[in-house]
């Protein structure tokens, strides 16, 4: 994979962990809001239970002979109830409480503050029962919902109901009260409290997120960088910074297969093998730095000149071999007389030395018996040596007769 496509395909992944990070952020704030609120709910329950037990046993000690004759004399004629209504009202007005109700054994309501409902019978009433057997039980019971005596009032805020056990003085059960408390205050509590946690995890995750995302940014901008240097060190010389042998013979063949599908204008991919002339000497008499420096420069001036139409590759030594696409045998020799040109009219300065240098070129262009770009690369080698044995700083073109 190139570097271009591991930065696009490294971005991709990014996008795609970002998404399903904040995906997982939202579900797990639902789960985490769900599961407090869930829990806080039970708790309220659990306190709310606790408190009502409390009071039926706080108003059972206190009002003992009025209940016990209440249950006793049912139904209550109207001064008696009052009585009862006055006496039960002045101690639970300290208390949060939306509605109290006594039912006797047989589940009539004795007393209520919703008068309405006294002497109705509460029928399969599965928590009455529970507290008429001696537990107790409750439940939440939310803002408009229908309840179990018919006509009975509804509630305009949220209550926990409870069912408890009125017991006489040895224990027995008498009767039980019903009693509503008001949970709005809890229940914002819960939502305060769900949306302060939520926010909290949100925060954390968001945090998280920033940090994962910039360490992966960092580590996938560190791979790019190595991809591009490990594709730099296969690809390119070291001495020259133009292609190696590998890579310019690698662009030969992929340019040899793209000409033979496609012919354009009788122009065939186009090859010159460049050779520096007598490049012994300059390593003999100025050392091989002076010699590196040379070739460097040399290949530098080649690019600067063909970087536009074609490539240029180190093949090995002092020999360079160039790609032309498209071209014809005069096209191909001209651009190697510029070339020739351009290497001997100016002399190189390595090292404060100042060297004339010359070269010699094969050229060769691809015909349509060639079975390989191999029979290519041949054939402008031997030019090449057809150029040196012509006395060297010359071209030999390729229309011209390879020895
Ligand atoms: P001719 O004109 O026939 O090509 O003569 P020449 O001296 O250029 O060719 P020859 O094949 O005799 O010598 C090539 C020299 O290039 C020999 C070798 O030491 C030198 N050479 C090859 N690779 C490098 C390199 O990477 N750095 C340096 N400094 N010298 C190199
Ligand atoms: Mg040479
Ligand atoms: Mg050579």
């Amino acid at each position: 994979m190139n570097p271009e496509n591991l930065s696009s395909s490294s971005d991709l992944f990014l996008k795609r962990f970002c998404i399903t990070a904040l995906l997982s952020a939202l579900v797990l704030m639902i789960l985490t809001g769900y599961t407090v609120s869930h829990q806080y709910e039970k708790y309220v329950v659990q306190l709310a239970e606790s408190n009502a037990e409390r009071l039926a046993t706080s108003i059972a000690k206190a009002h003992r002979q009025e209940l016990d004759s209440a249950l006793q004399k049912a139904p209550l004629l109207p001064p008696q109830l009052i009585e009862l209504d006055r006496t039960l009202r002045a101690f639970i007005a300290p208390y949060d409480l939306v509605k109290i109700k006594l039912f006797s054994l047989d589940g009539v309501v004795i007393y209520s503050t919703d008068m309405s409902i006294i002497g109705k019978r509460s029928l399969d009433n599965k928590s009455l029962n529970i507290a008429l057997q001696g537990d107790s039980s409750s439940s939440i019971q939310h803002k408009g919902q229908i309840r179990d005596l018919q006509n009975e009032e509804r509630f305009d805020v949220d209550v926990v109901e409870s069912y408890v056990a009125l017991k006489s003085l040895s224990g027995e059960v008498v009767g039980a009260f019903e009693i509503y408390q008001d949970m709005t205050e809890f229940h914002n509590d819960i939502r305060q409290g769900v949306i302060v946690l939520a926010a909290i995890v949100l925060t954390i995750l968001v945090i998280i997120l920033f940090i994962a995302m910039f360490f992966m940014r960092k580590a996938a901008k560190q791979m790019i960088r190595q991809q591009r240097q490990l594709e730099q060190l296969a690809t390119v010389d070291m001495v020259t910074n133009v292609y190696n042998r590998a890579e310019i013979t690698r662009r030969l063949e992929a340019e040899w297969e793209r000409c033979k599908r496609q012919e354009a204008d009788g122009k065939k991919v186009g090859l010159m093998m460049l050779d520096l002339d007598h490049f012994k000497q300059f390593n003999d008499r100025f050392g091989h730095q002076v010699g590196d420096g040379l070739l460097r420069q040399v290949a530098h001036r080649l690019q600067g000149e063909l970087r536009l139409y074609s490539d240029l590759g180190r093949y090995g030594g002092e020999e360079f071999m160039v790609l032309v696409p498209e071209i014809t045998p005069n096209g191909l020799k001209s651009i190697a007389s510029r070339i020739l040109k351009l290497i001997s009219e100016e002399p190189f300065t390595v090292n404060t030395h100042e060297l004339k240098v010359t070269i010699s070129i094969g050229c060769a262009v691809a015909k349509p018996s060639d079975m390989h770009s191999d029979e290519l690369i041949k054939r402008a080698d031997n030019r090449l040596y057809a150029a040196k044995n012509a006395g060297r700083n010359c071209v030999i073109g390729a229309d011209e007769p390879a020895p």
